[in-house]
């Protein structure tokens, strides 16, 4: 059996008839950025998230970046992040003018630890912008218990989190603001780049709208210095589409991460952490080993692809010299010791087994 990591065609393949439809009503309407199927795309997404206001932009490292610009906090204020997220988390602090603070993660969640976050808290510290990793919600009581505590903002990066609960709300709806991709191997994935954000605040909302589009409040008038970070009509109907599938998506994800949860029995792996199981939406099934290496070369032998989320802490890049003779032994441990298997809505129950079978004869 060969088992790719991720197939996009093979995710888009039940939409692909309507994609089709869609790509050529929106080519003779003749309107291609910033029109009605974006506005339609941001009520429903909003509606979908129970927030107030939904803003369409490029990309998601565009989304963080726009709601940091919008928060005005001074030049080199700090902002306390995972120091395990994925990097466009931290370039979007320091694209916005701000400096990363970096926080140790929990072993057991692979999330910011909450338990760690006052230590750094310190007199410039603005906010708190936490990561949704592989589709679990952050412990947002104590987050918020903490950020009231020093009065500072807290943000979502959302990006890997679409519809991921907690206490009964949905990611986006549990901050001042949330950036969200839709990047194509994403749970809610366009053709393309594409990106919004989620806000509750209606001055932040004011300045999100303007900065997305160059800083622009009405034509040939520019309030804020802004980007050119807008999300276009073809995007925004697949986006419409896709939508709708979301909730069963999820669902079906839910499914195959509980049937891995609870056949997967090999003593060399350990399982991610299951408090939260039907809340999760499972963007990526991540198992952890010593023999890393070793495993991965056994599942593609057997024709099963994996992936690395990731190999590379942001703190031991290039792109970061200045951190790289920091320890963060958490972070690296997990760097080490991740492996992701296959997990999306084109599996079969049939390669599911399989998958399953061959982990446990590991
Ligand atoms: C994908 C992703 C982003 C960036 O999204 P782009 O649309 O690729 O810019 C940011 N944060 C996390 C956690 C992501 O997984």
């Amino acid at each position: 059996m060969q088992i790719p990591f991720l197939s996009l065609k093979l995710i888009n393949k039940p939409f692909e008839v309507e994609i089709q439809n869609i790509v050529k009503e929106v080519v003779e309407k003749g309107w291609y950025i910033l029109g009605e199927k974006g506005k339609e795309f941001e009520q429903n997404f909003a509606k979908f998230c129970g927030v107030k206001h939904c803003f369409g932009v490029a990309n998601g490292l565009d989304a963080l970046i726009i709601i940091l610009k919008a928060s005005n906090f001074p030049p080199s204020s700090e902002i306390i992040v995972a120091a395990n997220t994925y990097i466009a988390t931290i370039l979007a602090i320091k694209q916005a003018g701000y400096i990363p603070v970096l926080v140790e993660p929990s072993l057991e969640t692979y999330l910011i630890d909450s338990a760690n976050i006052e230590k750094v808290v310190s007199s410039k510290t603005k906010a708190i912008l936490v990561t949704h990793l592989y589709g679990k919600c952050c412990d947002m009581n104590s987050i918020s218990h903490i950020a009231q505590k020093y009065n500072l903002h807290v943000f979502e990066d959302a990006a890997q989190a679409h519809g991921a609960r907690y206490e009964g709300k949905i990611a986006g709806n549990l901050s001042d603001a949330a950036g969200f991709s839709f990047y194509p191997s994403k749970n809610l994935g366009a053709l393309g780049d594409a990106g919004a954000i989620t806000t509750n605040n209606d001055e932040l909302a004011e300045k999100i709208l303007a900065l997305r589009n160059y800083g622009s409040s009405k034509k040939y008038v520019f309030d804020y210095q802004g980007l050119n970070s807008r999300l276009d009509e073809i995007q925004a109907a697949i986006l419409n589409l896709k939508l709708q599938q979301l909730n069963l998506d999820n669902q079906y994800r839910r499914e195959i991460a509980s049937i891995y949860l609870n056949q997967i029995k090999n003593d060399k792996v350990i399982l991610p952490n299951i408090d939260t199981i039907n809340d999760d939406v499972w963007h990526l099934f991540i198992l952890r080993t010593e023999y890393r290496d070793n495993l991965i070369k056994f599942l593609n032998s057997k024709g099963i692809g994996t992936d690395i989320h990731y190999p590379i802490p942001p703190h031991k890049q290039k792109a970061f010299e200045e951190w790289n003779d920091k320890s963060l032994p958490i972070t690296e441990k997990i760097h080490h010791e991740v492996v992701s298997i296959p997990l999306n809505t084109a599996l079969t129950k049939n390669e599911i087994n399989y998958i399953v079978e061959t982990i446990n004869s590991y």
